[in-house]
């Protein structure tokens, strides 16, 4: 499975950075988790990565915040089925269903594509749905996360009935218990992860630097 990192606060080549996150999955199907906060800035890096809005054919959002919905327009199409949390606003599915093919709310955990699943909506306050990748060589699962507003320990813990944590990828917001990320083995703080800097020094050895262009392999 491949990832590219399309949208975040860092960006590396001729691609901008903004505040937002959007992330393209490249498994059975493409899936694009999140759309940033600019359509304008969508498209501009997906255009610079090479991406048409046409071979998306799954768009998985986290949650309904502007800057993971913002660039929505720029990528809905006619032959695109949209994952969202059941608690989206009627405004916000509306919107939707009448640009894609087809929208699929999400409440509790369930499964995507072939090694692809999503947590479920999990959260109080803001209601955030994680995606859940499987390795190609089965050491475990990797979750994708919009902000974490539910709290990432919450989302790790949730992701742990798909399998064995090996990883941990996007925006951890104010994430402060960074000795329980010594389990994992790949960290990839992105967007809003204020202690990023932090954690990029405390694992050295298994963190990744986040920014839009930048490609993982897992
Ligand atoms: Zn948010
Ligand atoms: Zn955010």
């Amino acid at each position: 499975m491949k990832l590219r990192i399309v949208y975040d606060n860092e960006a590396k080549g001729g691609l901008e950075s903004d505040w937002g996150f959007s992330c393209l999955i490249e498994a059975e199907k493409k899936i694009l988790f999140d759309t940033g906060a600019s359509g304008e800035i969508l498209s501009h890096n997906m255009q610079w990565l090479g991406i048409r809005k046409e071979d998306i054919e799954i768009i998985a959002l986290s949650h309904e915040h502007w800057d993971h919905i913002g660039g929505l327009d720029a990528v809905l199409h006619q032959n695109v089925a949209v994952y969202i949390p059941s608690s989206f606003s009627m405004g916000t599915k509306k919107r939707i269903e009448e640009s894609a093919a087809e929208v699929l709310e999400v409440s509790g955990p369930a499964d995507i594509v072939s090694g692809v699943h999503t947590t479920g909506e999990l959260g109080i306050g803001i209601k955030e749905q994680s995606l859940v990748l499987e390795t190609k060589g089965s050491e475990g699962v990797i979750v994708l996360t919009g902000c974490a507003h539910p709290g990432l320990e919450t989302i790790l813990e949730a992701a742990k009935v798909f399998g064995e944590l090996y990883g941990v990828i996007g925006g951890f917001h104010g994430f402060d218990k960074l000795e329980l990320l010594k389990e994992l083995k790949m960290i990839v703080p992105c967007h809003c992860t204020v202690r990023k800097e932090e954690i990029m020094r405390m694992y050295q050895e298994k963190a990744v630097w986040c920014g839009a262009g930048e490609i993982i392999e897992i």
